[in-house]
């Protein structure tokens, strides 16, 4: 458990939560966070950090394991993977994010390691849709998603982001360390042709490996009218390879296709990750997600729910909090709410990628859940 709520700086509304709570309830020395947040008092508060930034988003982790080995992600060696026991059941996670839609989390990212290789995560959607989920979505290798997309869609996602980093067949491979193109693209494909449309297809580029192929993606999006996001590459590999001169700028990915075909750009929501443009001429859209040259920080609205039961406040967080032991502890409501609302509270400013000495975390991306 954290330290008391009242010692916690926790806002509602641009107010210190425990005002707040004494305004709305009076001052009850008998009424402690935990009854009030198993009461009526929950369904008010939102989850806002101490630098007044609502928390909406949560990206759940529902598996550490991964079917590919992308360079820039995992290792060519063989890694320790979690044993079973350690990761949440599909029960705990429906029960925090339960917990947290309570709390105001309306958007809900499925993803992994890769979600598809968990066994059941369509029946988990149907769960979370349930819950009230507004905006429900998977980001996946793309590998199993043809045949799974039907359950998926009926299951009541309603958008999908599927990695791509190459469009060269033998480079992919080399990327993804697998020989599965033809089923990625056909992912894509089915995806596209389904109301998921249009589909959010993710390159993560790497100075050297595929930044020769902006202008390809680009036509790419192009050509199927789909939305092409390119993503800096961050610190976060296993290999702990990642160097400065290694990451393209969304800068000069704008500039090499504004070069090519005029972009314009559309009006984005304050917390999104991507600036996002259009195609003057035509069909497709392209995103920036440039966390290294251009960080967010400043409106990040999320939180990530780890494949063992951690949450973290940053891709970057030095310490992750563990709720999976209040869970199997038997924990209420109320006590894993307010250990939530503790957790929020120490949500970092920025991520310290451009700090002098920084540090990579020990958690890389595939076992934190991107
Ligand atoms: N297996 C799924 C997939 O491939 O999309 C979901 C998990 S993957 C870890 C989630 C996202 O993280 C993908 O878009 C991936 O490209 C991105 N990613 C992984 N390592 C990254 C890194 N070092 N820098 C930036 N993005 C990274």
């Amino acid at each position: 458990m954290g330290p008391p709520l009242a010692d916690q700086s926790v806002f509602w509304k641009g107010e210190r939560l425990e005002h707040a709570v004494l305004r709305a309830h009076g001052p009850n020395p008998d009424a402690d966070l935990g009854f009030l947040l198993g009461g009526r008092f929950r369904e008010a508060v939102p989850l806002t950090d101490k630098f007044g930034r609502q928390i909406t988003d949560l990206r759940v982790s529902v598996t550490d394991r991964c079917n590919f080995r992308c360079v820039y992600c995992r290792s060519a060696n063989p890694e320790t993977q979690r044993p079973a026991d350690e990761l949440l059941e599909w029960e705990e996670y429906e029960r925090l994010v339960r917990l947290l839609v309570g709390m105001g989390i309306r958007k809900v990212r499925v993803t992994g390691g890769e979600p598809l290789v968990r066994p059941g995560v369509e029946r988990f959607l149907a769960r979370l849709a349930a819950l009230g989920v507004q905006d429900l979505s998977m980001t996946t290798n793309g590998y199993l998603l043809a045949a799974r997309l039907d359950a998926l869609v009926a299951a009541g996602m309603n958008r999908i982001n599927i990695s791509l980093d190459s469009l060269d067949r033998e480079k992919f491979e080399r990327i993804t360390r697998t020989k599965t193109f033809e089923q990625v693209i056909a992912g894509i494909d089915r995806a596209q042709a389904s109301k998921l449309r249009p589909v959010k297809v993710n390159a993560v580029l790497v100075r050297g490996i595929n930044d020769d192929e902006v202008e390809a993606f680009a036509s790419f999006a192009r050509d199927r009218d789909l939305i092409m996001r390119f993503i800096e590459f961050m610190p976060l590999d296993q290999d702990h390879a990642w160097t400065r001169d290694m990451v393209v700028t969304g800068r000069e990915v704008y500039g090499r296709i504004q070069a090519l075909w005029p972009l314009e750009p559309i009006p984005h929501g304050r917390s999104e990750t991507a600036r996002k443009y259009r195609f003057a001429d035509g069909r497709g859209e392209i995103g920036l997600i440039s966390p290294v040259s251009e960080p967010f920080c400043g409106h990040c609205s999320r939180l990530r729910l780890t494949a063992d039961g951690k949450l973290r406040t940053c891709l970057f967080s030095k310490e992750d909090h563990d709720l999976r032991s209040l869970l199997r502890d038997g924990a209420s409501d109320g006590e894993i709410s307010e250990e939530i609302l503790a957790i929020v509270a120490q949500k970092e400013r920025g991520h310290p990628i451009n700090e002098p000495g920084f540090v990579p975390p020990s958690r890389t991306m595939v076992s934190i859940g991107g």
